[in-house]
C-alpha cells in the first residue's frame, strides 16, 4: 500500500510517501507560500506515486467536522493567504483519492499512538513545545474533537509572582503558549533558547509553566501517558523538573501505578520527530477504511 502524508505548517509544508506501517520511502519539504504558489507543487509530487490514500494534518484552526459545510478547511488563520481555504477539497479533486484530514498535532498524537510510545493505549495526550504549543488529545483510542478540536495551548496559567514577562499571546496575558513557548522564552530572556542551555532558572520556570498545564490536563482528561515534544522539549534537562513539579502539584492527590512511575508517564516524543509525518500515514489509513 502506497500512501501520501502532508504535514502542513505556517512555514513550510512535509510532504512524504509512506506505508501502513510507518515506514517513510521519501520526503520533501516546501516553503509554505500562498495556495495558488503551493498547491500545484505539493499535487505534482503526490500525482507521481500511485497513491491509495492521503493524510494531511494542517496548522489551525481546521473544520473538522464532517458534517459541516466547511469541513477539511483551513478557516480563521491569521496566515491570511490560506484563510478559509478548501485545502482538503483541492486535494480531492487533483487526486480524486481518499483523504484522512485533521490538525498537525493531532497528527503527531495518532503517530505517537499508532506506532510509538502510545501504542496500545486509549487515552493520551501529545504536546508540541515550539514555535507555538499545541496538544493533541487520544480519549477512548480516538482523537478528540468536538466543538471544534482542544486549543489547549491556551489554558490559563497562574503565573510566577517574579515573572514579569507580559506573554506574546495576542489573546491571553498568561496562557500556556503566551509564557512557555520557544518565542516566549527568547523574549523574555533575550537570547535564543538554545543559547540558555545552561541557565537553570531559565528552565526551572518554563518547567513550572509546564507542569501547571499538566497537572490541569491530568486532572481534567486522565491521560495514561503524556508525550512532549517540539523545538524546547530537546532542552531534556526539563524533564526531571517537570515530572518533579508535577507530583508536588498533584500533592499527592492521585494514587496511580503511573504517579509511582514519573519516568516512564511524562515521557519525550519517540519517533524522531517524524511522528506528524507518521500520523499523516495513519491519517491516511484510516480514511481507506
Ligand atoms: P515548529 O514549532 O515551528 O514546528 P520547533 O518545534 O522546532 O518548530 O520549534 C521551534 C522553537 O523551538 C523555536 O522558537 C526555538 O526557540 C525552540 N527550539 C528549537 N530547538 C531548540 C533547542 N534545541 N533547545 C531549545 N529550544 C529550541
Ligand atoms: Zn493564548
Amino acid at each position: 500500500m502506497l500512501l501520501g502524508a502532508l504535514e502542513a505548517g505556517g512555514t513550510k509544508m512535509v510532504l512524504a510517501i509512506g506505508n501502513e506501517n510507518g515506514e517513510i520511502k521519501d520526503r520533501i519539504s516546501l516553503p509554505t507560500l500562498t495556495p495558488e504558489e503551493t498547491m500545484p507543487q505539493m499535487t505534482d509530487y503526490f500525482k507521481n506515486h500511485k497513491l491509495d490514500a492521503l493524510g494531511i494534518g494542517t496548522f489551525g484552526p481546521a473544520d473538522l467536522n464532517k458534517n459541516s459545510s466547511t469541513y477539511g478547511y483551513i478557516t480563521t488563520t491569521p496566515k491570511l493567504a490560506w484563510r478559509n481555504y478548501n485545502i482538503c477539497g483541492e486535494f480531492k479533486k487533483a487526486l480524486g483519492i481518499p483523504i484522512g484530514f485533521d490538525t498537525d498535532v493531532n497528527a503527531a498524537c495518532l503517530g505517537e499512538a499508532t506506532f510509538g510510545c502510545m501504542k496500545g493505549l486509549e487515552n493520551g495526550i501529545y504536546i508540541t513545545i515550539g514555535t507555538g504549543v499545541g496538544a493533541g488529545i487520544l480519549t477512548g483510542g480516538k482523537l478528540l474533537h468536538g466543538m471544534l478540536h482542544p486549543e489547549a495551548c491556551h489554558i490559563l496559567i497562574e503565573r510566577n509572582p517574579k515573572d514579569t514577562f507580559e506573554g506574546t499571546c495576542p489573546y491571553h496575558k498568561n496562557c500556556l503558549e503566551g509564557l512557555a513557548a520557544g518565542p516566549a522564552i527568547e523574549k523574555r530572556w533575550g537570547k535564543k533558547a538554545i543559547e540558555l542551555k545552561d541557565c537553570a532558572e531559565v528552565w526551572e520556570l518554563e518547567a513550572e509553566y509546564i507542569a501547571k498545564a499538566l497537572v490541569n490536563y491530568i486532572l481534567i482528561m486522565s491521560p495514561e501517558r503524556i508525550v512532549l515534544g517540539g523545538g524546547v522539549m530537546h532542552q531534556e534537562q526539563l524533564f526531571p523538573i517537570i515530572r518533579r513539579k508535577v507530583k508536588e502539584l498533584l500533592g499527592g492527590y492521585l494514587s496511580t501505578k503511573q504517579m509511582d512511575d514519573m519516568d516512564s508517564y511524562i515521557v519525550g516524543a519517540s519517533l524522531n520527530d517524524n511522528q506528524g509525518v507518521m500520523g499523516c500515514l495513519s491519517l491516511a489509513m484510516q480514511a481507506l477504511k
